[in-house]
């Protein structure tokens, strides 16, 4: 919204917020409002030295002031001549020339001239002297006596000869405006003698962080607070395009001081970026600041994008303010999508050119419609070429983005992608590098002892997490080489083998003891065994359970002990075995189930209860990978199996 368009009358901060957040622009539309706002316009520029230049745009073209080479210069160490002289010369009729009384080394300026049936020794480099205009290789010479050389070779003009100007001629354009220095560019700048260049002063860019859950990693973390993540990686992702970022920390949503932070911000810096606070929450502040700071004001809030959509673009006197989402990934995808060509116009950088793969997806992604979606991905190499697996994550998942290889873009208009349509998918980095060893599954910490070795041998593993069943289902597809699982077969109540499909075999990997936890000291269940523990807990209406979600293993253990009842927390279903711990940690609950590493490493009692079967589904046509069998090897090292032992699981 441009300030005109604000209605004289000032309306309260959040009627502003509510009318501007209605207003949901297309990525196009925004992206355009806000390079509208702030193009076109003088780059800054600063000289610096050489040295110092290395990534920056060079501001204006480079001149050369003086020829490269400055002299015609020998390209050999032999003797100056005059091909004249030598056109006689044969295998069979060398002809001897008197040598002059000096040698030409490199950086000494010649004082005699090169006479008719004479020639003059000269190193690589030399300047040639008045009178020569070849020169002959010390090879095809032979000596005679101190005072001469015999040539048995005729020599062309200019042979062996770099000319005055060759390389690089005085007056020519040498770079131009808009060239990023790197090692070459400073290479050719250094023979033209530029010790200082102009170039493009990088965007000053303020970084704020905002909200009152936000602790700096390094810093402990108090109850519900969370580690300031978008502060680092928005640092990083400016520098990486051309910013100089400065990053001011993370500051609670206090309105007055807030706008203090920003106002001073912006007399600083060139740029602002914060994120959090940009939805229409109460404790949302940032927007409505942001809404009253210089001309035009706001011009985009609220975008078809997703994850991204409360992203808020403005322009405060010609200089841009943006507010990021508060989620890591909302905050990045936005960054990348909707910040970075304008940071990198600002930075007078080329735009990013982002290499694209096609992959096809191997399961149907569900879309919201309206809005243009980014989904991260994995990427596996199957028969057929590559397939790109959704990051399973929720939006606030930063690990999706570390493990992803790109993502892909679901059409605004679409409400799905079906399962095998065929894709780009945009990479994160220039090549893709097909993993050596595909893991689709239930992912376990052991998982990572045992991959360990793989790692240190040089071979890559790729492991995505989609739960057991998924993981079947990928290695049915021919998708992965192996698919960890741990399924309980009720009828035969007999784990993973009743569930292998044709072309699979089982790998047996560990067993993870599965029980009670609760907080230590909670007498409660001190010194009981499963079924009691759970039995006193069903007596005490205020003790609060946790469950876990329908088709977990674990959950039909919970469901056995609890023989149908329905106690206060059953519906509390979360989808991990740390999720599980988490909740008994904070006392969001008094007791669940989970397995005993994860008891242990989160400091709670552990009352045992039954053994899972944490196997492998091998696919059989991959077994003779290499990459498979140094997993089956590492898998039934005895020091691998110490260490599993070591962590709490028992190899099988
Ligand atoms: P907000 O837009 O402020 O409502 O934030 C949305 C979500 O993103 C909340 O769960 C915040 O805790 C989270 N969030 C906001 N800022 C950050 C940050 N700098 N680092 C990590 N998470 C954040
Ligand atoms: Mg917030």
């Amino acid at each position: 919204m441009s300030a005109e368009m604000t209605k004289p009358s000032a309306p309260s901060p959040g009627a502003v917020a509510q009318e501007q957040f209605l207003t949901i622009l297309s990525r196009e539309d925004a992206l355009a409002r806000f390079e509208a706002a702030l193009f076109p316009r003088e780059l800054a520029s600063e000289v610096r030295l050489l040295g110092d230049a290395l990534g920056f745009p060079l501001a204006h073209d480079v001149v050369a002031a003086v020829d490269v080479p400055p002299f015609d210069r020998s390209n050999v160490d032999g003797f100056a001549v005059r091909s004249a002289d030598l056109a006689s010369a044969g295998e069979a009729a060398a002809v001897r020339l008197s040598l002059n009384g000096e040698t030409i080394a490199c950086g000494t300026a010649p004082t005699l001239a090169v006479m008719p049936g004479t020639a003059t020794p000269i190193a690589t480099g030399g300047p040639l002297p008045r009178g020569a205009d070849a020169v002959v290789m010390v090879e095809h010479s032979e000596p005679a006596g101190e005072r001469a050389v015999d040539i048995r070779r005729a020599a062309t003009a200019g042979q062996f000869v770099s000319y005055a100007g060759s390389d690089i001629a005085r007056g020519e354009v040498l770079l131009r405006a808009g060239t990023v220095i790197g090692s070459r560019e400073i290479g050719m700048l250094a023979a033209s003698g530029v010790a200082r260049v102009s170039v493009v002063r990088r965007p000053r860019v303020a970084i704020i962080s905002t909200g009152d859950e936000l602790v700096q990693p390094g810093e402990p973390l108090r109850p519900a607070a969370i580690y300031d993540t978008n502060g680092a990686i928005v640092t990083a992702a400016i520098v990486e395009n051309g910013g100089d970022a400065s990053f001011l920390g993370a500051f609670p949503d206090e309105e007055t001081a807030l706008e203090k932070v920003i106002r001073e911000a912006l007399r600083a810096f060139d740029m602002v970026v914060m994120s959090g606070g940009t939805s229409k929450g109460e404790g949302d502040v940032c927007h409505r600041i942001v809404a009253r700071l210089g001309k035009p004001g706001i011009v985009a809030h609220g975008v078809a994008l997703k994850p991204g959509k409360p992203l808020c673009l403005a322009v405060s006197d010609g200089k841009p303010v943006i507010i990021l989402p508060g989620f890591p990934t909302s905050a990045m995808f936005t960054f990348h999508d909707m910040i970075v060509p304008v940071l990198r116009r600002l930075a007078g950088l080329p735009p990013r050119a982002d290499a694209q793969v096609a992959a096809k997806v191997p399961v149907r992604i569900a879309s919201e419609p309206g809005r243009a979606e980014f989904v991260m991905v994995s990427l596996v190499e199957a028969d057929d070429g590559l397939i790109a697996y959704p990051s399973g994550k929720g939006s606030g998942a930063i690990t999706s983005f570390a493990q992803a290889d790109g993502f892909l873009r679901i059409d605004a208009l679409a409400d799905q992608m079906p399962a095998g349509t065929a894709t780009q998918v945009t990479l994160f980095t220039p090549h893709v590098r097909a993993p050596d060893l595909v893991i689709v599954g239930s992912h376990c910490t052991g998982l990572d002892i045992v991959t360990g070795d793989l790692a240190r041998a040089g071979l890559s593993v790729r492991s995505i997490a989609v739960g057991s069943l998924g993981g079947l289902a990928a290695a049915r597809r021919g998708e992965c080489d192996l698919a960890p699982i741990h399924l309980l077969d009720e009828a035969t109540g007999s784990y993973n083998t009743p569930y292998l499909a044709e072309g699979l075999e089982l790998v047996p990997g560990w067993r993870r003891m599965q029980g009670i936890v609760f907080r230590e000291g909670d007498a409660r269940f001190a010194g009981l065994g499963a079924e009691a523990a759970v039995q006193a807990a069903l007596r005490l209406p205020s003790c609060l359970m946790v469950n876990r979600n329908q088709g977990a293993g674990t959950r039909i253990l919970i469901d056995r002990l609890l023989g149908g009842a329905r106690p206060d927390g059953y519906w509390n279903q979360p989808r991990s075995h740390n999720a599980v711990a988490a909740a008994v940690a904070q006392h969001r609950a008094d007791w669940g189930m989970t397995i005993a590493p994860v008891a242990h490493a989160n400091g709670l009692g552990f009352i045992p209860f039954a053994e899972e079967h944490y196997d492998f589904a091998l696919v059989t046509a991959r077994r003779s990978r290499p990459a498979v069998q140094a997993f089956l090897a590492a898998l039934r090292s005895e020091a691998n199996r110490r260490a599993l032992e070591a962590a709490g699981f028992r190899p099988a």
